[in-house]
């Protein structure tokens, strides 16, 4: 039995799991598991709430059966490997594999808040909207992003629906009208929200910064909605050319790979995401991937861009990531990712999604 020191109460009703002063525990117990390998586990019972609890109870693979595929998944993920792909050669279900990657974004989500920046960034931020779609075509969506215009860093994502635009046959057109007249149409202002909620994330009240973008319509009116913040906004147009001395490269590169390393996003791909809620968790996972565990240059495996803006020492491998399990309830999530965390996004075609309760949260 190996020594393990429980740090709080994990009971998100306890008074000692935010508050760890104090706090007494004792044994109580313990339990064998068979898998991965058979062992005994010791079980804990906390003073206070009387609520047993054990070692697992702090893992990223708690409540899972085979806790092995959770790193492999993860690595495959943003490898560019659809669900099925995945559970083809892991000899799992894709549905083993999609429960897996919804845990994988939630958990990206809380790595992120945890370690991202507090303060106002001290280096340019680049905000574009990344197109994709899901459930179908009709349906598309842009992820938000904003990103360090020297380290790379992706500070904050959000997600704003859209409506179907562009060149359409007649028919499409008429499948359209059918499909909002059920299901209804994104908010006008989708765009404008998004990014809104995108630079309150990023630059907190009080602080200063400055944004660059390309020339959408929807981005002066966000950044003219923001309170108590001062941005300078710098646009370039969308036409020139994407160079690396392109003042918008550190988001066209992170659009770019997007796109290559996530299955669900490749042009005419089958493996496009079905929820809403789940091309968010898979972008948050990206997004912790290109942060923590990717060198800016491959050729060069020079430094991370958590690792440029002083966050971590070293880059970090997706188990090292996943190493701790974080808690929802301790980190106190607000704004979209407490939206997003929870699965309140609606997926218009499929009304009845079930949402993800905070309490058992993995
Ligand atoms: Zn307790």
């Amino acid at each position: 039995m190996q020594t393990f020191t429980p740090p709080f109460c994990p009971n998100p009703d306890c008074d000692s799991h935010r508050k760890t002063r104090g706090w007494r525990y004792t044994r109580w117990g313990a339990y064998r598991r068979t898998c991965p390998r058979v062992r005994t586990i010791a079980r804990y019972r906390c003073s206070r709430c009387h609520r047993t609890f054990s070692r697992q109870t702090f893992q990223t693979t708690y409540w899972l059966r085979r806790t092995e595929l959770l790193v492999t998944i993860a690595e495959r993920l943003v490898a560019g490997s659809g669900y099925r792909q995945i559970a083809r050669a892991l000899g799992c279900s894709p549905t083993t594999v999609a429960t897996h990657a919804a845990r994988l974004g939630r958990h990206a989500m809380l790595f992120h808040e945890a370690h991202r920046p507090r303060g106002a960034p001290r280096e340019p931020v680049v905000v574009d909207g990344f197109e994709s779609f899901a459930f179908s075509q009709y349906y598309p969506l842009h992820l938000n992003l904003a990103v360090g215009a020297e380290t790379h860093f992706v500070y904050a994502l959000t997600e704003s629906e859209l409506r179907r635009k562009g060149r359409m046959r007649p028919e499409q057109r008429r499948k359209r009208a059918w499909e909002e007249a059920h299901f209804g149409r994104p908010h006008r202002r989708a765009i404008e929200r998004g990014v809104g909620e995108l630079l309150e994330a990023v630059v907190p009240a009080g602080g200063r910064a400055v944004v660059r973008s390309d020339e959408h319509r929807a981005y002066p009116r966000a950044i003219r909605g923001l309170r108590q913040r001062a941005i300078r906004h710098e646009v370039t147009s969308s036409k020139a050319a994407r160079t690396p001395s392109n003042p918008l490269f550190a988001v066209n590169r992170q659009d770019l790979m997007l796109r290559h390393c996530g299955a669900n996003h490749r042009r005419e791909t089958i493996a496009f995401s079905k929820l809403r809620a789940s091309v968010i968790e898979r972008g948050y996972l990206q997004a912790v991937f290109m942060n923590y565990c990717k060198s800016l240059s491959e050729k060069r495996q020079d430094a991370t861009p958590a690792e440029r803006l002083g966050l971590v020492d070293h880059k970090l491998t997706m188990r090292e990531v996943l190493t701790k399990r974080r808690f929802p309830t301790r980190l106190g999530l607000s704004g979209p990712v407490a939206r997003y965390y929870t699965r309140q996004v609606a997926t218009r075609r499929i009304p009845q999604m079930r949402g993800h309760r905070l309490v058992y949260a993995g």
